[in-house]
């Protein structure tokens, strides 16, 4: 019979991810509900001595898989590995973030499996003895809970920012496997050839603590410094409205929305920003939301937790200035 929840830690260039320690804790939570075990499982070249934090996070066993032949991260060799490991341990859930990464290997790997998965959940909860996903459906309008029924392991992915990180203990050590997989080449598919990095510093917006956000009430994309200005005060990303990026003032990449990225950060301040259904399925589950529009009944204000009606173009430097005053 199945056992043991396993949760597939993230890393890149030999660092967790933040969605990781969100994973692994999570995964401590549901292992203790469900009187298991939780496995950490950690994939890359040179990546044991990552090993042990995972255990302060909350992982009795780490599964380490240390080759070159996975990293940097490809779909194929990910996907051979882990499920190798699956089907000679044969857990009973296998948690993974729902990172840009996560959610192309958790497709990938449930195919492989055959199983079942919950993608982008923002809650996991044991009832009744069983592992249960939820879920926003129709673009955040509402809450679906997944059950798996007899689809081993039950697989989901977990919203990143959203599930909370347990304090570390480091007194804590887990039991470090080293583990066996075979990688032939044939099975290997892809190359990475080259790997071009976003040399301009900027905090990736699905990882990002805090976001201004500018709509098509910018007006133009020359008005973002303000934004800029603001963001660069507070340690924040900027994103934007489909609007602004159709408009082309931002790139694609700063989309937040259905068709753009989904992001939730503690904080999401809406500039000049409607609301539209599918900018809300990008950043509703945002812990707090600030809304400053000039028009009073935009939807945004019936999802923001303090709204500001007024002309940006004010608002936002008057804040900016307010802002310096406390740093
Ligand atoms: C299939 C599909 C997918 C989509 N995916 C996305 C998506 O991923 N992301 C997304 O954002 N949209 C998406 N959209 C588009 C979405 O429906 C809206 O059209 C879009 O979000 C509107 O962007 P906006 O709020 O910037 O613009 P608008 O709706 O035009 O709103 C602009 C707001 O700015 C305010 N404003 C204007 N001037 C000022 C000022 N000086 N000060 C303060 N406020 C001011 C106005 O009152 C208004 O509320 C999608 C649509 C479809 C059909």
């Amino acid at each position: 019979m199945a056992q043991g929840v396993w949760a597939i830690a993230e890393q890149r260039d030999g660092e967790l991810r933040k969605v990781t320690y969100e994973i692994v804790s999570e995964g401590r939570r549901i292992a203790d509900a469900l009187g298991q075990e939780l496995t950490a499982v950690l994939l890359g070249s040179n990546i044991k001595d990552k090993a042990e934090e995972l255990a302060h996070y909350g992982a009795d066993k780490v599964i380490v898989a240390d080759d070159p032949k996975l990293d940097p991260y490809t779909t194929d060799a990910y996907t051979e590995a882990i499920a190798q490991l699956v089907q000679a341990n044969d857990p009973a859930v296998l948690l993974m973030g729902a990172s840009v990464q996560g959610k192309d290997l958790s497709a990938r790997l449930s195919a492989r499996l055959g199983v079942a998965m919950a993608q982008d959940c923002t809650g996991f909860q044991v009832e009744d003895g069983n592992f249960v996903a939820i879920r926003p459906i129709y673009a955040g309008k509402a809450y679906a809970k997944v059950a798996f029924e007899n689809s081993w392991p039950n697989m989901a992915t977990a919203r990143p920012n959203v599930m909370a990180v347990a304090e570390p203990d480091s007194s804590r050590s887990a039991e470090i496997i080293d583990a066996n997989v075979d990688l032939p080449d044939e099975k290997l598919k892809t190359k990475v050839v080259e790997i071009i990095r976003d040399e301009s510093g900027k905090i990736e917006l699905t990882e990002a603590d805090k976001i201004v956000s500018g709509g098509r009430g910018m007006k133009g994309p020359e008005n973002y410094k303000i934004l800029e200005e603001l963001a660069d005060l507070i340690g924040a990303a900027v994103g934007a409205s489909r609007a602004a990026v159709d408009a082309g003032w931002r790139p694609q990449s700063d989309q937040v929305g259905q068709t753009g990225k989904v992001v939730s950060p503690n904080l999401y301040i809406a500039c000049g920003i409607s609301g539209a259904i599918q900018h809300l399925a990008g950043m509703g589950t945002s812990k707090i939301i600030v809304a400053i529009n000039k028009d009073p009944d935009a939807p945004i204000f019936q999802k923001a937790d303090y709204g500001v009606v007024g002309d940006l173009f004010e608002v936002v430097p008057a804040f900016t200035e307010e802002v310096k005053k406390y740093l």
